[in-house]
C-alpha cells in the first residue's frame, strides 16, 4: 500500500518542526524530525571526544551507534542513542554545530537514508528537514520550501534560547545561522535546496499562527489535486 508523505524542507529557525507537528496531527499521519537524527550522530561524536567535522574518525563511530526514534504517550518524538533517550541533550547548541558538521559527510548520510525512507513506507509521514524532497523521497505527494530572513531566524532561535532558560547572545545566534546556512546549502552531498516542484512559503513577515494558516492551506489544496 503507498503512503501519503509530506516533505517540508527548509534552513533552521523557519519554523518547520512546530509547523510540521502540527500538520502531522491535522492529519493524523506521522511525524519525523530528521534534524533530530543528525542531531543524535553530532551529539554521539561529541560523547566520544570525536571532532564532528573529523570525516574518518565520525565515520568510524558509526558501527558502534544506533540512532532510534519513539514515540511517547504525548506524541512527540523521542531520540535514543544506543538505546538512551536523549531529546533534551540534542537541542543544546553545540550539538546543533555538530550536527551540521557531521551532515555534511556522505557517508553519515548514506547511513541514515534507508532510515527515512522505511519511515515512509510505513506510514503517512510529516517529514521535515533539508533534502526531503530533492532526495530522501522524491516521489512526495506535496513538498514545501520554509523559508524565512536570517535576521528573523536567528531572532526566533535567540527568543527559543531564553525561553528555555539558557544564555544566549543574538549576535552569536545570527552568526550561527548564518555559518549553518552556509554549509548547508554549500555542502557536496544533498545540500540545502528547494526542490523544482517544492512550494515555497516565507515566514519573515508572518506569525507563527499565520505562517500556519498559509501552510495548511498550500497543504490542503495539494492534497486535494
Ligand atoms: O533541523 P535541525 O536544525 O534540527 O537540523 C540539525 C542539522 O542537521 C542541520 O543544520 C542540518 O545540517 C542537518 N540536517 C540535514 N538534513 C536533514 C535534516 C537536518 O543535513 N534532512
Amino acid at each position: 500500500m503507498n503512503h501519503a508523505a509530506i516533505a517540508i524542507d527548509g534552513p533552521s529557525g523557519a519554523g518547520k518542526s512546530t509547523l510540521a507537528k502540527r500538520l502531522a496531527k491535522e492529519l493524523g499521519f506521522l511525524y519525523l524530525d530528521t534534524g533530530a537524527i543528525y542531531r543524535t550522530v553530532g551529539l554521539h561524536a561529541l560523547r566520544q571526544g570525536v571532532d564532528p567535522g573529523d570525516e574518518a574518525a565520525v565515520l568510524a563511530l558509526l558501527p558502534g551507534l544506533t540512532v532510534t526514534t519513539g514515540y511517547g504517550p504525548d506524541g512527540l518524538q523521542h531520540m535514543y542513542r544506543n538505546g538512551e533517550d536523549v531529546t533534551e541533550a540534542i537541542r543544546e547548541h553545540q550539538v546543533s554545530d555538530a550536527a551540521s558538521k557531521v551532515s555534511a559527510i556522505p557517508g553519515v548520510r548514506a547511513y541514515l537514508l534507508e532510515m527515512q525512507r522505511r519511515a515512509a513506507r510505513e506510514s503517512d509521514v510529516v517529514m521535515d528537514g533539508r533534502d526531503i524532497g530533492t532526495v530522501v523521497l522524491p516521489q512526495a505527494q506535496v513538498k514545501i520550501f520554509l523559508t524565512a530572513q536570517p535576521e528573523a531566524r536567528a531572532r526566533r532561535r535567540y527568543d527559543e534560547l531564553l525561553a528555555r532558560g539558557q544564555q544566549a547572545d543574538y549576535e552569536q545566534v545570527l552568526r550561527d545561522v548564518i555559518d549553518r546556512d552556509w554549509r548547508d546549502t554549500h555542502r557536496e552531498v544533498a545540500p540545502l535546496k528547494q526542490a523544482e516542484d517544492a512550494i515555497l512559503v516565507d515566514t519573515t513577515q508572518l506569525s507563527l499562527e499565520e505562517s500556519w494558516q498559509r501552510l495548511y492551506e498550500v497543504v490542503k489544496e495539494r492534497l486535494s489535486q
